[in-house]
């Protein structure tokens, strides 16, 4: 890979995190007036997945994640004077310190969770409720669970007034899953890591895929795939660098 391309690669890839405000709305799918803009949003997507290169074996973001981002209104999930920019390819802030990650990571890490729509999955970090929209859409059931109060409600009532039935906010420390509904056919984390949390790879089922950044503020962040083998051994693969929001919470 030439060197435009690995500085490229890491200009992409960088992200930060999160959102806020419930206005009255469309629901999912809905035609309405942010329906081009959300397709211009994909085809950048795109574009960007061809300039980064393969990930972990694949160049391109499968259709049906696509098609699903075409679908969730991002202008709803951001604060109302950042509607304008709910479409551009990069992270914007949602209050509480925290951001709404750049749409292409969000498609490359649900890319990377391989998802069938009978899955159950674990969200840690539902911030603005986006990325556990986009899993709404794809998956029977989505677990999604954030550290700040005020984020966990607002979002909860978001996704409500979207008509996301399938999709349950809990407030609380995502460190610990959420044993009562584990195992899980993926894990998603949308915060930075110090570690691979121990409960998280537990309540994985055999077969099952994680994917989570990890670092710190400080340092390079990776992207890693986490794999459960079905007969138990886990497999870890750095994928690619990226910039979250640090993981809070006691542990
Ligand atoms: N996925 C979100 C963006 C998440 S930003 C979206 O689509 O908008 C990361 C989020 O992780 C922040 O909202 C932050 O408050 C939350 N967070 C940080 N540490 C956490 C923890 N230990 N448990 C649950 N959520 C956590």
């Amino acid at each position: 890979m030439g060197r435009a391309s690995v500085s490229f690669r890491l200009i992409a890839a960088f992200v930060t995190l999160t959102a806020t405000i419930a206005f009255a709305v469309p629901k999912a799918g809905a035609n309405d007036a942010f329906a081009d803009a959300r397709a211009s949003m994909v085809d950048k997507i795109e574009d960007i997945a061809g300039a980064v290169g393969p990930v972990d074996g694949r160049d391109r973001i499968d259709g049906e994640v696509l098609a699903a981002m075409r679908r969730v209104p991002r202008h709803l999930f951001v604060p109302d004077e950042l509607t304008g920019l709910a479409y551009a390819d990069r992270p914007l802030p949602i209050g509480y310190s925290q951001t709404i990650s750049q749409p292409y990571i969000v498609a490359l890490m649900t890319d990377l969770l391989d998802l069938e729509s009978g899955d159950v999955v674990l969200e840690l970090g539902t911030g603005s409720g986006y990325q556990a929209a986009v899993l709404g859409e794809l998956v029977s059931r989505a677990f999604t669970i954030e550290i700040v109060p005020g984020l966990a409600e607002q979002a909860a009532a978001r996704l409500a007034q979207l008509g996301y039935e399938n999709i349950a906010v809990r407030e609380g420390d995502g460190y610990y899953g959420w044993p009562e509904h584990a195992p899980f056919d993926a894990i998603i984390v949308t915060a930075a890591a110090s570690h691979v949390p121990p409960p998280l790879v537990q309540q994985l089922k055999p077969g099952g895929r994680m994917i989570i950044p990890v670092g710190t503020r400080f340092s390079v962040q990776h992207l890693l795939l986490v794999e459960k083998e079905a007969d138990g051994p886990v497999r870890t693969r750095q994928l690619l660098p990226v910039r979250f929001v640090p993981l809070t919470g006691g542990h």
